[in-house]
């Protein structure tokens, strides 16, 4: 099943009709637009052109049969294929540098195989998905925004071979998802990444009956706990609780001793700090499970 990039929302609403459905277990296909919703497309279109009503696109929602509120939704993702082209900008008054930056700037990269051409240098693809959630039970949020349904987590693990746990809050989950970068570092400084088009294949599954603090991230080697605040110290701690919590419930270790595991051995990690939250995520090698 395919999702086309005609269908987008800004908001992750309960309200929103679903665009498709499918089953627990299916694979579908979403069409992505790039957040600028391909309106930047070469070195003259500025920032001051884009249509900030339109910005942050996701494709969907996604209607998935079977759930329902307190599931979690499991996002598998099994592939990212981007467009040949990206775009990154920067303006007065955005990211971490903003009150330095004094002009307008579009930079296109050319994507080529394992690598992209920009700023006369040769950096790696690193494909990712930068806006992903779930409909919040309560009232609208805007795909801009990350929270605890997902939405702009902006998160370098949320790639190809990550499964990604989100909270079922409606009926149906209303998956949605866009803001793809071919590449973006940690923290995201300048409020983007390479911004591009593409599309994702997802799996995605309905679990009944397990607890996980959502979003929620697997990887073949890791598990990570997302949480999104007004600050990265509200956020940081909100990630370290949810992963104490879950080495609480998990293993066999007192809080004092999941936090001691922790302060050893996991890493806590920025995502994203130019968002309206910033996200931070609590990641830990999962052989200290067992
Ligand atoms: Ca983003
Ligand atoms: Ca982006």
């Amino acid at each position: 099943m395919r999702v086309s990039k005609q269908h987008v929302v800004y908001q992750m609403h309960r309200d929103h009709p679903a665009v498709a459905s499918c089953r627990s277990g299916d694979t579908v296909i979403f069409e992505t637009c790039d957040c600028f919703h391909d309106s930047v497309r070469s070195s003259t279109d500025l920032v001051s052109g884009v249509d900030f009503s339109r910005i942050n696109p996701a494709t969907g929602p996604l209607f998935v049969e079977g759930a329902e509120v307190g599931d979690l939704l499991k996002v598998d993702i099994l592939s990212i294929r981007l467009e040949s082209q990206g775009a990154i900008v920067s303006a007065p008054g955005l990211g971490r540098l903003a009150d330095l930056i004094g002009k307008e700037l579009t930079v296109i990269g050319e994507v080529s195989g394992d690598s992209i051409r920009i700023l006369g240098r040769e950096i790696p693809v690193r494909k990712m998905v930068g806006v992903i959630g779930t409909a919040p039970a309560g009232e609208a949020v805007p795909t801009g925004s990350p929270h605890d349904h997902g939405g702009n987590l902006d998160c370098t693990e949320i790639r190809e071979g990550a499964s990604l746990y989100l909270p079922v809050e409606v009926e149906g989950a209303l998956l949605a998802m866009g803001d793809l970068h071919a590449s973006m570092g940690d923290g995201e400084i300048m409020g983007a990444g390479l911004e591009i088009a593409g599309e994702v294949e997802v799996r995605v599954e309905v679990i009944k009956n397990r607890k996980l603090p959502t979003p929620f991230i697997e990887t073949p080697d890791r598990v990570m706990t997302l949480a999104s605040g007004k600050n990265m110290e509200e956020a940081a701690d909100r990630a370290v609780r949810n992963m104490a919590e879950y080495l609480m419930q998990t293993t066999e270790l007192s809080l004092e001793e999941a936090g001691m595991l922790l302060s050893m051995a996991g890493d806590l990690r920025v995502c994203q700090i130019v968002n309206p939250n910033m996200t931070m995520r609590m990641e830990l090698d999962k052989r200290y499970l067992a």
